[in-house]
């Protein structure tokens, strides 16, 4: 199978874009880490129940208090690329090229058009890779689950995708980024609330009017304040999309919001024009992957 080169080219003016978050470089980005490949049925936001493929990247700088997938953080080394088949994939990931894993996702649904859901770990990480995915599947939906940190890797994939589902991160959910390390440079994470700040209404830019939907996790105890400000962000920069209120689903890091925080929330979402839907993941309650 051909793999295809991307090119260099930003497909959203530069204006938009934080300055301080470079392109990473696209010669050394055809392989991108994996965890696993399988099918399942989506488990949160907007397509909830669907039956999709999932592809999970590892590689995250972020550290969200609630991260259920923590094992996706770290690289592997650069030498373990490994030919893997589906059953292969544990917990540690190896290096694929982007026709490998087209065939492991036509692998995990033979002959099937379930959406194919770009994970992690962080998928953003990977835009030539998620670039060169798109030829190599032309008749599945390209749906991607992104933090919300990344905006210039954001619009080189744009053109690509069917479906983003975006996180709005509240900036007392999270620890420092740590940096990767790894082949490539890149885009930097963002630090401080200011960098959240100015990620979140870049990407918030670029994903109104498009096929998308915006995540918010809940945590007993978030600050009302903190909550306000990315609900203010939304409404003025993407009031068009549906916001899904997702109550954690308790881990060692949070505890689950009460009935009256999650109505809290409601309110504030409703007075500010937005239409807030109320869904918990239903992994824990159906037992799936
Ligand atoms: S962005 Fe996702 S993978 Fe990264 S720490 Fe947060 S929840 Fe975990």
């Amino acid at each position: 199978m051909r793999l295809f080169c991307s090119n260099h080219q930003l497909s959203t003016p530069p204006s938009q874009v934080p300055l301080s978050a470079a392109p990473a470089r696209e010669s050394t980005a055809l392989r991108a880490p994996l965890l696993e490949v399988f099918a399942s049925i989506q488990g949160e936001g907007l397509f909830v129940g669907q039956p999709q493929v999932f592809v999970r990247f590892a590689g995250c700088p972020l550290r969200c208090l609630w991260c259920d997938t923590p094992h996706s953080w770290t690289l592997p080394g650069l030498e373990d690329s490994r030919e893997q088949t589906l059953s292969d994939f544990g917990r540690s990931s190896t290096w694929h090229t982007a026709s490998e894993i087209a065939e492991l996702v036509e692998a995990a649904d033979p002959g099937g058009q379930r959406p194919l859901s770009l994970t992690g770990g962080e998928p953003l990480l990977w835009p030539a890779v998620i670039r060169s995915l798109r030829p190599l599947l032309p008749r599945r939906r390209l749906h991607l689950e992104t933090a919300g940190a990344f905006p210039a890797s954001l619009s080189r994939v744009l053109a690509s995708l069917d479906h983003i589902s975006c996180d709005l991160k509240p900036p007392g959910d999270l620890a420092p980024p740590v940096p990767l390390g790894g082949p490539q440079d890149f885009e930097s994470a963002p630090s401080n609330t200011g960098e959240w700040r100015a990620c979140r209404r870049a990407v918030l830019a670029l994903i109104s009017g498009r096929d998308a939907a915006l995540k918010l996790v809940l945590r007993s105890g978030f600050e009302p304040a903190l909550i306000r400000e990315l609900l203010e962000d939304q409404a003025r920069l993407a009031g068009d999309l549906p916001l899904f209120l997702q109550p954690v689903t308790a881990t060692r890091g949070a505890r689950a919001p009460s009935a009256s925080e999650i109505e809290a929330v409601t309110e504030m979402a409703l007075k500010l024009g937005l239409e807030p839907r109320i869904v918990p993941q239903i992994h824990p309650v159906l037992g799936l992957r």
